[in-house]
């Protein structure tokens, strides 16, 4: 028989590559929870746990250098607030590492900074440190720091049968239409709904809904089924955008049904009720289990 090797990282793709960094990686006691959520989270406190994350952003990838620099700076902290926000936690400090072509014009790197800044101000972030490389492209990683009251900590995992699945707002469309560069964090919705209705789990929608809400079937062991009429579009996305294009920024949570009513009824927050956890594998239907397609994919680095 042939054996087939697979040694590429395109075969491998980007979650089979962090599974491998996992299985590999040392963590001692006062983890809570390592590789495998939308930030770390550890011990702080005797009331709160400490949240850590890190994004990079790629030129050519997340951005050209004919964007707005000031928004690719906003992005830069932007997509860091959104995975602190999905975990229900407030963000306080930052890191800010850049790879820079030597030809740049030092304007550019000051419009990004001012752009950081203005976001980090706005949501009560202190840039604490960074490092500064040469570099072929503009590389921008900024390391983000938060905290979270033990109690309200919520995480990919408690998802269950029955649990009805929300977005906090449209969906698609996002790269060409310019909100991946001014997006605002849903850092108040995720501490609103923390506070007042406890989602059994949540995540931020970063690589597309389909593949997202599959984090969570997988994280939950159970599958999804979706009402299509219910999946709010962007202006300029059909249903196929919204399902898979990334860089929507939303958060994407579950609610046990009778909180998810309570949901439907408050007058300070507008979510959008779009599905429902059923039991089975990790896989989401359109409309109704057995009868209909199964969706597959969102956005790949590799
Ligand atoms: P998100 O889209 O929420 O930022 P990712 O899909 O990038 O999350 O990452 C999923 C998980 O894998 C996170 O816990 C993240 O910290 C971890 N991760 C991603 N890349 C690496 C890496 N190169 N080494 C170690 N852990 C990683
Ligand atoms: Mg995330």
């Amino acid at each position: 028989m042939v054996k087939l090797s697979v040694n590429k990282l395109s075969d491998l793709g980007e979650f089979g590559l962090i599974k491998r960094f996992k299985r590999n990686s040392f963590v001692c006691n006062g983890v809570i929870k390592g590789i495998g959520d939308d930030t770390a989270v550890v011990h702080l406190s005797k009331n709160k746990y400490q949240l850590l994350t890190t994004d990079m952003l790629v030129e050519n990838v997340h951005f050209t250098n004919k964007m707005s620099a000031r928004s690719i700076g906003h992005k830069a902290l932007a997509v860091n607030l959104s995975d602190i926000a999905a975990m229900g936690g407030t963000p306080k400090y930052a890191l800010i590492s850049i790879g820079v072509p030597a030809s740049l014009s030092f304007r550019f790197l000051d419009q990004v900074y001012q752009g950081i800044n203005q976001t980090a101000k706005k949501y009560g972030v202190s840039l604490v440190g960074g490092d500064t490389n040469r570099s072929g492209k503009i590389i921008i990683n900024v390391t983000l720091i938060g905290e979270v009251k033990r109690q309200g900590l919520t995480t990919r995992s408690g998802a269950k049968v029955g649990d009805q699945i929300f977005v906090t707002g449209r969906l698609g469309h996002s790269y060409k239409s310019g909100w991946h560069l001014r997006f605002q964090p849903r850092i108040c919705e995720a501490q609103y709904l923390v506070e007042h209705f406890k989602p059994t789990s949540m995540i931020d929608i970063s690589d597309g809904f389909v593949c997202d809400l599959g984090h969570i079937l997988r994280t939950n062991h159970v599958s999804a089924v979706i009402n299509e009429s219910r999946i709010p579009k962007r202006k300029g996305a059909n249903l196929k955008s919204a399902l898979y294009d990334g860089e929507d920024f939303e958060l994407l949570f579950t609610l046990s049904l009778n909180n998810a009513k309570r949901l439907i009824n408050d007058k300070v927050l507008k979510v959008y009720p779009v599905g429902e956890i059923v039991k089975g594998k990790p896989v989401v239907y359109l409309n109704e289990k057995n009868k209909s397609a199964i969706l597959n994919g969102g956005y790949k680095h590799f």
